[in-house]
């Protein structure tokens, strides 16, 4: 069961601010897809491979596909025909094996580099060392991807100063890569932000919010 009246304010409250909603469907069935999809929504995150394509294979095809979860190399090929968006490019290697089924789907694929910015050790991502690495390394021989933005989680914690710190931290790293012009990476989105810290998240400067429970209710 979808939640109209939410989805419609938050919508409203988006706008404002021009950020765009990735709705969060994991684990929800197709149906509750479909009675957002009709509401107008096109963009849907999943985060796990499996559902994700059966899923996409079910559903209409303008859905613009996120990939949120932590993304396994071999897993890559089976998204790689359609997906729209990868938030969890979490490794350089990561980002070859996607370049690799991108030239084989003679498509490209946009991509979101993870960035680490939760005390946790459970998520994965980029730190500050290994992201200024990757863009020493020489990135555009992964001819087929497009570096479009970053990802980011905060500590799951109450303390929303802590949270806060961790979005102003993603923020200034966005700022630091986003001046950079190599070909085939122009930073412009800044994926942060779900059900419970996404207000937040948009007033650090997300341009991408991730929601889900606040939509289709706990899971
Ligand atoms: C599940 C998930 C979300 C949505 O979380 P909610 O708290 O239900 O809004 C957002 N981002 C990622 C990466 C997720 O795995």
């Amino acid at each position: 069961m979808i939640n109209t009246e939410v989805y419609n304010s938050i919508i409203e409250e988006l706008k404002l601010t021009n950020t765009t909603l990735v709705a969060v469907s994991k684990t929800k069935p197709a149906t509750d897809i479909e009675a957002l999809y009709a509401l107008g929504q096109r963009d849907f995150g999943e985060n796990y491979v499996q559902e994700l394509v059966e899923k996409q294979a079910l559903l209409p095809k303008d859905i613009r596909w996120h990939f949120i979860g932590h993304l396994q190399s071999n897993k890559v090929k089976y998204i790689a025909p359609f997906v729209h968006l990868i938030h969890g490019a979490d490794s350089f290697n990561l980002l070859k094996e996607i370049n690799k089924q991108a030239i084989k789907q003679n498509r490209v694929i946009d991509c979101l580099l993870q960035i680490h910015i939760a005390d946790e050790e459970t998520k994965f991502g980029f730190d500050e060392q290994e992201l200024e690495q990757l863009f020493s390394t020489d990135l555009s021989t992964l001819t087929n991807i497009r570096l479009v933005g970053m990802m980011g989680m905060a500590s799951f914690s109450e303390d929303m100063n802590k949270v806060k710190n961790e979005f102003k931290k993603l923020k200034s790293l966005f700022d630091k890569y986003a001046a950079i012009t190599i070909p085939n990476c122009q930073l412009s989105f800044i994926s942060m932000g779900m059900s419970g810290d996404y207000k937040l998240a948009i007033q650090q400067g997300s341009t991408m919010v991730r929601i889900g429970s606040l939509l289709f209710g706990s899971r």
